[in-house]
């Protein structure tokens, strides 16, 4: 029988393929560009192109595609064939170096606000050698980046790698200030926590709502939901195993660390954790897993559910982005080291995610936001729309102390030498937990919790890089101009602390009286939809920040400001009508078909004995019937008030309008709906209820 380790990485051109097929030369410049980021050679290219198509095409590969990332958040391929025809009538197989580095994809349907003009349909797509070919199916893909003809990135990969730059030079210039001068460069790392939801197909098909939008639009709460608890981390069920079993091999042969998988709260919900690889990669990663998800789910005769909130009343779904950041020679920067000075630069590194975590809340915020995920956040089983971090009673302890010059007291036997002289020693190890904080030191990363469950986690760590970079850049600026290194630190450390403390919070980050002090005491913000979040990237500070680290330029931004506000439009649009459609052409017709049925009955029985009161016939037909005329005048309304959001040209108001009037009319609609469904005979409801729906996989 073939062990894993005999499969793992089989379908992926990684560095053991590469040393095995490269000559000695191509492999090391390779590598360096890889590493370092030093250009690619033309003559490497074609050597590594030549040893890409004889082992694609050994593994049955019959295409090659450029694999990227638009801002539609999900991948896209177009295919192309390695055959070109031979004299004889036949065909080779070809793939040049130029072909690996560069593709031209027609692009001009890819979202790009405002960038490309459509008669500019020309977008380019460029070999990112970081992260590594692999074959889906029949097809060599190539992970590349996507800009267009004038340079501008329309991709999230792009932006991605830029922050990941700007964070290591910064973070560099910090560490030989400590001297650590070996180190070559500084990485971020991520394992992202994938939850998502397993349903049959054969209830999903039944449901438009589903079909359409990935999410349910109405519903009504079955008598068990998650009350009890039981799902959590409970048994898997045979059918579930199998379809995570196969899973799991997939994503193998991919190369991709799959490794903790179990129940999650709510029922038929599960979450699937990698082990953690470079942001890069774990991103590529990431969108390959969600794709796989799905296929082999529909392999099962299951449905992946991957929106943050299919179901109301049960919990959504999200993704925990665990990061941190690291040296090539394999330290972790936020791992509390053992001697002093490791200690101190440490803390300095703490202090950068604080600040950056304060400073730029809203960016955060902002990276995070969708029509879905709105749903999620501030609900009571994500985290709030208002951004914190927890740091754990240890470590908050040591911050007190160095804001108040005060000895820290130590209760626990492990304890740290002291730091530098005036740093005061800590607790190496913090084993608190805290599950309600939007962002969360475990130890030796940091958790940030608000991404949801369908969101490519390149925005995220975009943000959460830039912002750390930033914070590095002020240190070091001052620090490198410093006469006394070790006071200066201090001083810096302590003036962060003081500065940032307001976002620091190790209580229940979904108690209301939270929401209440982190807005009206702390002033922390607390941007709740999307509309009310995304036109702040357009702030003049975020703005300054972003383009002086390089990671977007004005233009970029401003278009991703638009994109993102007009897939908040466009998905709640067709949500509303889906919701109309089902309203009108589904649900109140069978409401009636019920009714005339009591209203038969109703006659029936007078028929036999005038004095029979028919009081559950009659009280329930009064309902619906009155249920009924609401569902359709509702329906009607939000319907007029569709097609006239649907005609505002600007974004931003558009946006609005959406959040200030369609949605709460959804809201409504829904609520006659479920009260109908109640008392509502089964056979007559046209949909699968929610108990069907969330307990249909045995
Ligand atoms: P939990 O959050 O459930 O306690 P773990 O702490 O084991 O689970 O890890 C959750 C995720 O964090 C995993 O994907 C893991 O690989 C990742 N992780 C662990 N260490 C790091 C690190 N230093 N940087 C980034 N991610 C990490
Ligand atoms: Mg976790």
């Amino acid at each position: 029988m073939k062990t894993v380790s005999d499969y793992f990485g089989s379908m992926v051109f990684d560095d053991r393929v590469m040393k095995a097929m490269l000559t000695e030369k191509v492999y090391s410049s390779l590598k360096k560009t890889i590493d370092e980021g030093l250009p690619l050679d033309e003559s490497v290219a074609e050597a590594v192109a030549m040893a890409m198509r004889d082992w694609a095409v050994s593994k049955g590969a019959t295409h090659f595609t450029h694999w990227f990332q638009p801002l539609t958040g999900i991948t896209a391929e177009k295919h192309d064939s390695f055959i070109t025809p031979s004299p004889d009538g036949g065909v080779i197989m070809e793939f040049s170096g130029k072909e690996l580095i560069k593709g031209e994809p027609d692009a001009s349907s890819f979202p790009s606000g405002g960038l490309r003009a459509t008669f500019e349909a020309r977008g380019y797509t460029a070999w990112d050698p970081t992260s590594y070919a692999f074959i889906k199916g029949k097809t060599l893909c190539i992970p590349t980046a996507f800009c267009s003809y004038g340079g501008e990135a329309l991709d999230k990969k792009t932006p991605l790698l830029r922050s990941m730059e700007a964070l290591n030079k910064q973070a560099l210039r910090i560490l030989k200030l400590f001297g650590n001068n070996d180190v070559k460069y500084v990485r971020t790392s991520v394992g992202p926590e994938q939850e998502y939801f397993l349903i049959t197909k054969e209830m999903y098909d039944k449901r438009p709502d589903l079909r359409f939008t990935g999410r349910t639009l109405y519903g009504a709460m079955p008598p068990k939901g998650q009350q009890m608890d039981d799902h959590y981390f409970g048994v898997i069920k045979p059918r579930v195993a199998a379809y995570m079993e196969e899973l799991n091999d997939e994503l193998w042969k991919l190369g991709i660390l799959a490794k903790t998988e179990h129940n999650e709260v709510a029922p038929a919900q599960h979450e699937l954790a990698p082990i953690y690889s470079t942001t890069n990669v774990a991103t590529d990663h990431n969108q390959l897993m969600m794709e796989i998800m799905q296929k082999v789910a529909s392999k099962h005769g299951l449905v992946c559910l991957l929106h943050e909130k299919p179901f109301a009343g049960v919990n959504g779904s999200g993704k925990h982005n665990n990061w941190s950041m690291a040296t090539n020679t394999g330290i972790n920067l936020l791992s509390p080291g053992d001697t002093p000075y490791e200690n101190a630069q440490f803390l300095l590194f703490l202090c950068a995610v604080i600040k950056a975590v304060d400073d730029y809340q809203d960016l955060l915020r902002i990276s995070v936001a969708t029509a879905g995920n709105d749903h999620r956040l501030g609900a009571n089983e994500a985290p709030p729309a208002v951004i914190s971090m927890f740091v754990g009673d240890d470590l908050n302890a040591v911050l007190e102390a160095i804001e108040k010059d005060k000895p820290y007291k130590e209760t626990i036997d492990k304890m740290m030498k002291l730091g530098v002289d005036v740093l005061p020693a800590f607790r190496k190890d913090a084993t608190d937990r805290n599950r309600t904080s939007p962002f969360a030191f475990t130890g030796n990363k940091f958790e940030f919790r608000m991404l949801g469950s369908s969101n490519s986690i390149a925005c995220a760590n975009i943000m959460l890089n830039a912002a750390v970079a930033e914070s590095l850049k002020i240190y070091a600026d001052r620090l490198e101009k410093a006469k006394d290194f070790e006071t200066e630190l201090h001083k810096m450390i302590k003036k962060t602390i003081k500065d940032h403390k307001r976002i620091i919070f190790n209580g229940n980050g979904y108690d209301d009286a939270w929401i209440k002090e982190a807005t009206e005491v702390r002033g922390l913000s607390n941007y709740r939809t999307t509309p009310d979040a995304i036109p702040h990237i357009l702030d003049k500070k975020n703005m300054d920040m972003l383009t002086a680290h390089k990671v977007f330029s004005e233009t970029e931004i401003r278009s991703r400001c638009e994109i993102t506000l007009e897939n908040y439009c466009k998905t709640v649009l067709i949500e509303a009508n889906t919701m109309v459609k089902m309203a009108q052409k589904q649900i109140a017709p069978a409401i009636s078909k019920y009714t005339a049925t009591l209203a038969e009955t109703i006659k029936v029985k007078k028929e036999v004995d005038k004095t029979i009161a028919c009081g559950y016939e009659k009280g329930v037909l009064k309902k619906l019937s009155a249920y009924n005329d609401n569902i359709i005048t509702k329906s009607e309304e939000l319907r007029e008030a569709l097609i006239k959001s649907e005609e505002i040209e600007d974004v931003i108001k558009q946006s609005a309008v959406i959040r200030d009037k369609i949605i709460p009319m959804m809201g409504e609609l829904r609520a006659y709906a479920d009260q109908a469904e109640v008392i509502t005979e089964k056979s007559y409801w046209p949909y699968p209820t929610y108990g069907d729906i969330l307990f249909s996989v045995r």
